[in-house]
């Protein structure tokens, strides 16, 4: 009996595992690119709406072009992966400079990270996912066990899913219950202290 229940909570951690990003940063601008350069990343792989602009604005703002820029100078390969139409992403791309971008992701299925994974010449380990998002951006990165970072939503009237948007709170909240992560305390460690690995 005493083992059934901690099985259950073994359990419970595992799958809270599966939201657990890396890092947990307010914005874009907060990544220590040199930081990621010198843990061995080659690939930022990284969300569009609210994470590098509004989802009712269309056009990037300066200081997300220069972060685009920056990653590019760091060494790094800037890879967009947004789940919006081709049409968006591409407008979006073409005006901040980015190369790589793909749309119609289906964050958190894994369908198309596969394939990225098999066209870019990096390992696992030298990849990043950046987003603003447990239930999409987080969860395809654990998936896929590729790093993430989670930044703050650009805006939280996002214009997405109410599903979704109800599932994000729960996990948030049980996230803070198991002390993994607390909604607005940025940690550029990396965070949960030691829970199993997926
Ligand atoms: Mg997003």
């Amino acid at each position: 009996m005493k083992k059934n229940i901690l099985k259950e909570h073994r359990k419970g951690f595992l799958l809270m595992n599966y939201f657990k990003p890396t890092m947990y940063l307010e914005s874009v601008h907060k990544i220590n690119l040199d930081l990621l350069r010198d843990i061995g990343i080659k690939a930022v792989i990284c969300d569009m709406d609210n994470t590098l602009l509004g989802w009712n604005e269309r056009i990037p703002s300066k200081k997300v072009m220069k972060f685009v820029e920056n990653v590019k100078s760091h060494d790094m390969e800037f890879i967009l992966f947004s789940n919006n139409i081709k049409s968006r992403v591409e407008n979006f791309a073409n005006k901040a400079g980015i190369e790589n971008y793909f749309w119609d992701c289906k964050k958190p299925l894994l369908g198309k990270l596969k394939i990225l994974k098999k066209i870019l010449p990096y390992k696992t380990q030298e990849m990043i996912i950046v987003g603003d998002q447990l239930v999409t951006d987080v969860f395809v990165a654990n998936r896929a066990h590729i790093k993430s970072i989670l930044i703050e939503p650009i805006s939280r009237a996002n214009g997405g899913s109410k599903i979704l948007a109800f599932f994000e709170r729960i996990i948030y909240k049980k996230l803070a219950q198991k002390n993994i992560l607390h909604d607005g305390f940025y940690s550029e460690e990396e965070l949960g202290g030691k829970y199993e690995i997926l």
